[in-house]
C-alpha cells in the first residue's frame, strides 16, 4: 500500500536519525579550534538559556494526542528536556565545529536552484553559523549501482547510501558542523524501498534531502511558497538531529517526527521552547538576535505566519517601551 511505504520511507529518516542520537560530539573527533570563539558571538549563558525559554513558552502549544496516522500514535517515544540534552552533551557545539556546509547534488532549475540558496541562507539564520555552499557536483557520472530507473519508466533515482558515505563523507570539510547534501532528483535507500525524502547519518555529521516530492516550485508564488517552507522544515529538522537534538514529543515543535507530509505541513517551522534552548546552547547563539534574523527572513519572503511568531517572540525577550503620554504643551 502506499500508505504503508510512505511511513515506512519516513521511518527510515528518523531511523537514520536514531543513529545521531547516539552521537558523541566530545569523542568523535578530536577538536578543530582550540576553544577561540567567534568574536561577535556573546553566547548565552545557562541562566539566560532558561528565562529566554520560559519567557517565548506561551507562544508554544503543547503536542495534542495524535491522529491513528501520525508519527506518535505509531511510535514510542520519550522525548528529550533541554536538562536530558545538556547532560548527553556536554560540550558546546560550537566549540569544536564552526561551519555548516551544504552540497548539491545533481541538475537543478534556476527556481530549484533559488529554494536551495534560500534554504542556505535560512539555515546560517536558524543556527546562527555560516554556511558555505560547496562546489556542485554533478551525477553524469553515477556508477550503476547508485542509480536505478523507478517503475515509472522516466523518473531515475539515486542511492542514498552512495551519495552519504562515497561523496558526502569522503568531502567532508574538516570543521563541518553538517554537510547537507540537497539535490533535485528522486532517491531511494536500497532494496525494498519506494523512495526516500531524505537520510541522515549523525554519527558522520552528513545527511542528504531531496526536494523532488515537494511540489512544484515553478506552479506560482503559493506554490513556491510551500515547496520552500517544506524545505526549510526538513532542513532545520534534520540538522537538529546532526546536533544530537532527540524528537520532540512535549510541544508542536520543528523537532516532531512526522509520518506522513500532511502532518510535517501542521508542524510549526520553530523549534519549542525546550528545542530552542538546546540550539542556543549548543550553537552558543542568544535567541534575541536570533528572532530578528529570522524575523528579516520571513519579512522578505512574505512567510507571514512564521514573521508573526518571530515578531511575538522578540516581543517576549525584549518587552516594547511603553511610552508614556506626553503632557500637552497648552497644558
Ligand atoms: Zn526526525
Ligand atoms: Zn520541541
Amino acid at each position: 500500500m502506499i500508505f504503508d511505504s510512505v511511513i515506512r520511507v519516513l521511518s527510515l529518516i528518523v531511523a537514520a536519525g536514531g543513529v545521531h542520537l547516539t552521537a558523541d560530539f566530545s569523542r568523535s573527533e578530536p577538536p578543530i579550534a582550540t576553544g577561540k570563539p567567534r568574536p561577535q558571538i556573546v553566547k548565552p549563558t545557562e541562566v539566560e538559556v532558561r528565562s529566554a525559554a520560559d519567557a517565548v513558552r506561551p507562544l508554544h502549544v503543547k503536542m495534542e494526542k495524535p491522529g491513528p496516522s501520525d508519527w506518535l500514535a505509531n511510535h514510542k517515544e520519550a522525548g528529550q528536556t533541554f536538562a536530558q540534552y545538556q547532560q548527553r552533551h556536554k560540550q558546546r557545539i560550537c566549540n569544536r565545529f564552526q561551519t555548516m556546509y551544504v552540497q548539491p547534488l545533481g541538475a537543478f532549475t534556476e527556481t530549484q536552484k533559488k529554494l536551495r540558496e534560500e534554504t542556505a541562507e535560512f539555515l546560517g539564520r536558524f543556527y546562527g553559523m555560516p554556511v558555505k555552499t560547496l562546489g556542485p557536483l554533478s551525477f553524469e557520472n553515477l556508477p550503476e549501482r547508485a542509480q536505478r530507473l523507478r517503475s515509472d519508466g522516466e523518473t531515475t533515482q539515486v542511492l542514498t547510501h552512495y551519495l552519504l558515505d562515497d561523496v558526502l563523507r569522503a568531502r567532508r570539510p574538516k570543521d563541518a558542523v553538517a554537510v547537507l547534501g540537497l539535490t533535485a532528483s528522486d532517491l531511494w535507500p536500497g532494496e525494498g524501498w519506494n523512495f526516500v525524502f531524505g537520510q541522515a547519518s549523525l554519527t558522520e555529521r552528513v545527511g542528504v534531502w531531496s526536494i523532488h516530492r515537494y511540489g512544484n516550485p515553478d506552479a506560482g508564488e503559493d506554490e513556491y511558497k510551500l515547496c520552500l517552507r517544506r524545505t526549510l522544515k526538513v532542513a532545520v529538522h534534520e540538522t537538529g538531529h546532526m546536533l544530537g537534538i532527540d524528537h520532540c514529543t512535549a510541544y508542536q515543535c520543528g523537532m516532531n517526527g512526522s509520518n506522513h507530509l500532511a502532518e510535517s505541513d501542521r508542524q510549526p517551522l520553530e523549534f519549542c521552547p525546550e528545542c530552542q534552548s538546546k540550539l542556543w546552547w549548543t550553537c552558543g547563539y542568544a535567541p534575541l538576535p536570533r528572532y530578528r534574523k529570522l524575523l528579516e527572513y520571513t519579512e522578505a519572503r512574505g512567510l507571514d505566519e512564521e514573521g508573526a511568531h518571530w515578531r511575538q517572540a522578540i516581543d517576549k525577550i525584549d518587552p516594547p517601551k511603553v511610552s508614556r503620554q506626553p503632557k500637552s504643551k497648552s497644558e
